[in-house]
């Protein structure tokens, strides 16, 4: 499916619906009207009918350039690939992923791309690597995954990190977006509010984490059990990676003490 966002923007959902990914991954074509060519943000995963919806909706435009959030399979798997096809350089904050001619984004500075800027707003968290793009003429932020179109995100340890998640959040927050467009799910409009929403949804997670070592339980699992009693259980296994991140977080911040293997905790000593 093809749609519109904005005069800038199109989404186009790749098949790979679960869980996790909500209807699937959304790959952005974006473009100032009336620019020559496009830039495309998360190819997604390598699916040839997917790839030919992609570079249809560019319209017989050029691709200048193929930006990736992170790279998670179900955005980056046919991100060379694509790349290779359209003859762009690919763009990523992770190490080995971007290829010659392509920008910097760690450099802080807007990327001129297809007549419009994009702003690359390193975001770790949901994954070390990961990279919100702000483009200021939507008042809007790209997320990939670091907030969604609906739910919450998944903060997998051991490569994910709470304390960097919570500040990622905070970062996102002070650009003071209106609109979010998430790598899964529908336009966020009221963008500030779900930024703050998704800040208090983790503090009241680590709140709970807290409850439950304090009131006896020892294990990730057995803390997911209680925490997440009310959530689908084909979700828990993602959700004991979030516990586990909640728990590294805590165990840094002293108020939890972790045995030597990581997997029983104890309330710390007040
Ligand atoms: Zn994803």
């Amino acid at each position: 499916m093809t749609d519109r966002w904005s005069p800038r923007v199109t989404r186009v959902l790749a098949p790979n619906p679960s869980p996790l990914t909500l209807e699937g991954t959304n790959t952005f074509v974006v473009a100032e009207p009336g620019a020559a060519s496009v830039v495309v943000i998360d190819p997604g995963p390598d699916d040839q009918g997917h790839a030919g919806a992609v570079v249809r909706a560019c319209g017989g435009r050029p691709v200048e350039l193929v930006l990736l959030t992170h790279t998670h399979v179900d955005h980056a798997e046919g991100a060379r690939g694509f790349a290779g096809r359209v003859g762009a350089p690919l763009a990523a904050i992770a190490p080995g992923w971007a290829t010659a001619g392509a920008p910097d984004l760690g450099a802080g500075v807007p990327v001129a791309v297809a007549g419009l800027e994009l702003l690359p707003l390193p975001t770790p968290g949901h994954a070390a690597d990961h990279c919100c793009f702000e483009l200021a003429a939507d008042r809007a932020v790209f997320t990939g995954d670091h907030v969604l179109g609906r739910g919450t995100t998944v903060v997998e340890w051991p490569g994910g990190d709470m304390a960097d998640y919570l500040a990622s959040l905070d970062l996102l927050r002070r650009r003071r977006p209106e609109r979010l467009y998430p790598g899964h799910g529908p336009l966020v409009g009221d963008a500030v509010a779900r930024v703050e929403g998704y800040i208090a949804h983790r503090r009241d997670r680590e709140a709970q984490v807290l409850a439950a070592v304090a009131a006896g339980d020892r294990t990730p699992g057995e803390i997911v059990a209680r925490v997440y009693a009310a959530v689908d259980p084909a979700l828990h296994p993602a959700a004991e990676l979030s516990v586990r991140a909640h728990l590294a977080k805590l165990a840094a911040d002293g108020r939890v003490t972790a045995d030597d293997r990581g997997e029983r905790f104890f309330p710390s000593a007040p």
